[in-house]
C-alpha cells in the first residue's frame, strides 16, 4: 500500500481508507482511478460567508454567527414533528432562529453560546429558517464548501476526505496538459493548483481562478478537436476550385435593384474565397427572416455558372420551391442564365427533357424539392449547391446532393438564427456566415401582448386589417406532446372565426394531419388571396412568403419559445405594409412574462436566440432529441462564451499553424488529439 507510483493507472484502493466496499460505490459515480478521483469535480459551491443581515434580501439564504440570547423553546406538533425557537443576537439584530424536526438540538444550543447558523432569511419577521447549524463560532475554512453530485451512502464531507487524502499522498500523478506559454498568456492556475483549488478553494476568488482554468482547458480541447476535424475534412475533401469571373460577377450584382447591405458584401466574400479555393465549401448561411440570403445565393449561384458550372438550390417544399424558381429567375434570366423548377409535379416528357437538358449543360440552375436527389437525376458538372432551411433535411438527403457532383460546393442556408455560442459548438467544424443586418427601408412588425379577454377587441383590429384588403395568419394552442389536442384546438377556434367572419371573408384550416397535397392546396389558396384568414398549427411552412399578409393572431403566446415566437412572425411585415403580431398571452411564471415582454421590445431574431438559450439552456434550444450538444464539466456555453470565443480562435490558429505540428511545447495536446481519432477523420462523439 502507499507506494508512489506515478500511474494513471492506480486504482482508488490505493488511497487511504477506501476499502473494497467504498471503491465499489465510488465506481458507481465513475471514480475507478486515483486521477479519476482527484478529478471529480464540485458541480457548485455552497456559500457560507458570514453577511451583514442589513444587505440581505427577503427570502436569501444567509449564514450569520450570533449569541444564544434566551433558552431554546421546543413545540411538537403532529408525532414526529417539532420546532425549536431560539433567540440570537446578530450584531444590531435580535432575530429568531427557527429548526425544524431537529429536537436533540435543544440540548445543544446553551444561553450565550456563539453559534453559526445558516437559512433562509425572512426579512420581515426576522426570522431564520435555519439549514444548516454549526455549534461554535463561525470557521472560515469552511466558508466555501464544494458540492459534489453523490451515489450510494457516501457523503459529501467523506468525499472530501478521501480526495484530500488522494492529493496528499498522490498529486504528483496530475500532469500538466496545456504548454506553459498558454497559462502564461492568461494568467492561468497550474493543473494541480486549479485541481486543489477546486476541491478546497482557499476564498471565493481562488475557486474562480481555478474554474478559469478549467473552462478554457474544456473549450481549447473541444476546439482543438473541431478546428482538426475541419482542416481534416478540408484536405481530404478534393473539392473544385471554381474559377469565376470577377468583371461578370460585378456587372450582375451592380444590376441588382438595390445596393448589397455591409453583412451581405461580407458574406458574398467570404463564400467566394472558399469557391475560388481548392477545398470544398461547407459552409452555414445565417440570417434572419428577410435579411436577404437569396440574394446572397443567387450571385454564388451566379459565380459557379461563369466558372463553367452548375448550380442546385434545394428547399424542403414544393410551395417554396416554385417562389424561390420564380425569385432566382426574376435574378437570374436577365443574366442570361437558364433557371429550371424540379418539383414531383414535373412529370413525364416535361420531366424526360428538362433531365436531358440538364445533363447536356443547357440549363444552368436547377431548383427544387428532394425530387432533385432522385437517381436519374445528372448533371453535366455540378459546382454549388445551396440548400435552404437546412435543418429540414437529414443528414444523408445533404449528402447524396453533394455526390451528384464531382465535389461541389456546399452552403446552407437557415433562417432560424442560432445563438453564435451554439453555432461555434453545434457547427464547430462548418464555416458560419451571419447576415446580422437587415436591408435598409424595413417595417418593423409591431409586437403586441394581451390577455385573453381581449379578444374581442383583437378581433375587431383583424377586421380592420382586413377590410383594408389584407391577409391574416391565427396561430393555435400548442399543447405539448399531443399533436391531436393541437388538431383539436385548430379545427375549434376555425369554427368559430368560421362563423365570425361568415359571408365577409373565407377562413382556412392548416395542420399537420393534413395530407400534404391538402396542406399544398391551402397554401396555394391563401396565396392566391383566395383564403384571407389561415387558422394554422405552427406548421405553416417556414420560408412561406405571402407578403399581403400583415396580421398574425397567436393564441397562448407563452407556451412558445422564443425562437419559434419569431420564426412565426416572421410569416408577416413581409410587403411594404406596416404588420402586426398579437401575442394572447397569460404567462404564469417570471420567465414567462419576460419572454412576451421581450418579444415586444425587438424583431431581432439574434438578439432573441441569445435570450431564449438564456431562459432555456443549452439542453433545450434545439429540443432535447436533436442537440447533440458536448458536455463540459465546469464550463457553460451560455455564460462563459467569451472564453469559447477565445478558445475557438486559439484553436483554429494552432491547428493552422506550422509550429503546432512539430515544437515539442504542443507534443500533449497533438498527443490529445491522435487519442481522440479525429485525425483520421473519425466521427466526433
Ligand atoms: P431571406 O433572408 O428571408 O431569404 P430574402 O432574400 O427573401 O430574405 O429578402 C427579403 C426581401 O428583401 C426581398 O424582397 C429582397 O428583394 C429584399 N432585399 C434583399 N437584399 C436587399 C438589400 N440589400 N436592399 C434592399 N432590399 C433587399
Ligand atoms: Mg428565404
Amino acid at each position: 500500500m502507499n507506494v508512489k507510483i506515478p500511474n494513471e493507472g492506480l486504482t482508488i484502493q490505493n488511497v487511504k481508507g477506501i476499502g473494497e466496499e467504498t471503491a465499489l460505490q465510488m465506481n458507481q459515480m465513475g471514480i475507478y482511478t486515483v486521477l479519476d478521483l482527484l478529478e471529480y469535480l464540485p458541480y457548485r459551491f455552497e456559500d457560507y460567508r458570514l453577511r451583514d443581515l442589513e444587505e440581505v434580501a427577503h427570502d436569501e439564504r444567509v449564514t450569520v454567527e450570533g449569541k444564544v440570547h434566551s433558552e431554546p423553546s421546543l413545540m411538537y406538533f403532529g408525532r414526529k414533528k417539532s420546532r425549536l425557537t431560539v433567540r440570537l443576537l446578530v450584531g444590531r439584530y435580535l432575530i429568531q432562529a427557527v429548526f425544524f424536526n431537529q429536537p436533540y438540538l435543544k440540548k445543544k444550543i446553551n444561553l450565550h453560546d456563539t453559534v453559526t447558523v445558516t437559512g433562509k432569511w425572512d426579512k420581515n419577521r426576522q426570522v431564520i429558517t435555519v439549514q444548516h447549524f454549526t455549534g461554535g463560532p463561525h470557521n472560515k475554512d469552511g466558508d466555501f464548501e464544494p458540492v459534489y453530485s453523490l451515489k450510494g451512502n457516501i457523503k459529501n464531507q467523506t468525499l472530501r476526505k478521501f480526495i484530500k487524502k488522494a492529493f496528499d499522498d498522490y498529486h504528483e500523478i496530475i500532469t500538466e496538459n496545456l504548454p506553459g506559454v498558454l497559462l502564461e498568456k492568461y494568467k492561468l492556475m497550474s493543473r494541480s493548483d486549479a485541481l486543489y483549488q477546486m476541491h478546497f478553494p482557499a476564498s471565493p476568488a481562488d475557486m474562480k481562478q481555478a474554474r478559469r482554468r478549467f473552462v478554457y482547458e474544456e473549450f481549447l480541447l473541444f476546439q482543438l478537436k473541431m478546428q482538426a476535424l475541419r482542416k481534416f475534412e478540408r484536405e481530404h475533401s478534393n473539392g473544385t476550385a471554381q474559377h469565376y469571373d470577377v468583371e461578370k460577377i460585378k456587372v450582375f450584382t451592380d444590376s441588382l435593384p438595390f445596393p448589397l447591405t455591409g453583412a451581405q458584401k461580407r458574406v458574398v466574400n467570404e463564400i467566394s474565397a472558399d469557391m475560388k479555393s481548392p477545398f470544398r465549401m461547407n459552409r452555414l448561411l445565417q440570417g434572419d427572416v428577410g435579411s436577404g440570403k437569396t440574394v446572397v445565393a443567387a450571385i454564388a449561384l451566379f459565380s459557379s455558372v461563369t466558372a463553367g458550372y452548375q448550380g442546385a438550390l434545394m428547399v424542403p417544399t414544393e410551395i417554396l420551391a416554385e417562389q424561390h424558381a420564380d425569385s432566382m429567375s426574376e435574378l437570374l434570366t436577365p443574366a442570361g442564365l437558364s433557371v429550371a423548377l424540379l418539383t414531383s409535379s414535373v412529370k413525364g416528357k416535361r420531366r424526360r427533357l428538362l433531365l436531358e437538358k440538364l445533363k447536356e449543360g443547357e440549363i444552368d440552375i436547377l431548383i427544387g424539392t428532394h425530387a432533385l436527389i432522385q437517381e436519374d437525376v445528372e448533371f453535366k458538372s455540378l459546382g454549388l449547391v445551396v440548400t435552404d432551411e437546412q435543418h429540414r433535411f437529414g443528414v444523408n438527403q445533404r449528402r447524396v446532393l453533394r455526390e451528384k457532383g464531382e465535389s461541389p460546393d456546399v452552403l446552407f442556408m437557415t433562417a432560424t438564427p442560432i445563438p453564435r455560442t451554439l453555432a461555434i459548438t453545434v457547427f464547430g467544424e462548418m464555416d458560419v456566415s451571419i447576415i446580422d443586418e437587415m436591408p435598409a427601408g424595413r417595417k418593423e412588425i409591431e409586437t403586441y401582448w394581451t390577455k385573453a379577454d381581449t379578444l374581442p377587441r383583437v378581433l375587431g383590429f383583424m377586421d380592420k386589417e382586413l377590410d383594408q384588403g389584407r391577409q391574416a395568419y391565427v396561430i393555435c394552442p400548442l399543447i405539448e406532446e399531443s399533436d391531436k389536442l393541437d388538431v383539436q384546438n385548430a379545427i375549434d377556434v376555425y369554427n368559430q372565426l368560421l362563423v365570425y367572419f361568415e359571408g365577409r371573408y373565407k377562413v382556412g384550416l392548416m395542420h399537420g394531419r393534413l395530407h400534404p397535397d391538402e396542406k399544398e392546396e391551402v397554401m396555394r389558396r391563401f396565396s392566391s388571396n383566395d383564403i384571407q384568414v389561415l387558422v394554422s398549427t405552427t406548421v405553416v411552412e417556414v420560408g412561406v412568403n405571402v407578403p399581403n399578409a400583415t396580421f398574425m393572431l397567436i393564441y397562448d403566446a407563452e407556451r412558445f419559445g422564443l425562437s419559434q415566437l419569431h420564426q412565426l412572425r416572421g410569416r408577416v411585415g413581409r410587403g411594404e405594409n406596416q404588420s402586426y403580431c398579437i401575442l394572447l398571452a397569460e404567462p404564469k411564471t417570471e420567465v414567462g412574462k419576460e419572454r412576451m415582454k421581450i418579444m415586444t421590445e425587438t424583431n431581432d431574431g439574434f438578439v432573441l436566440s441569445e435570450k431564449d438559450l438564456e431562459l432555456r439552456g443549452p439542453g433545450d434550444f434545439f429540443g432535447k432529441k436533436q442537440s447533440g450538444l458536448p458536455e463540459f464539466k465546469v464550463a457553460d456555453m451560455v455564460h462563459d462564451y467569451r472564453a469559447l470565443e477565445v478558445a475557438r480562435d486559439d484553436a483554429s490558429a494552432l491547428i493552422n499553424s506550422k509550429d503546432f505540428w512539430e515544437d515539442p511545447q504542443w507534443g500533449q495536446l497533438r498527443l490529445f488529439l491522435s487519442e481522440s481519432g479525429v485525425m483520421k477523420g473519425e466521427k466526433l462523439d
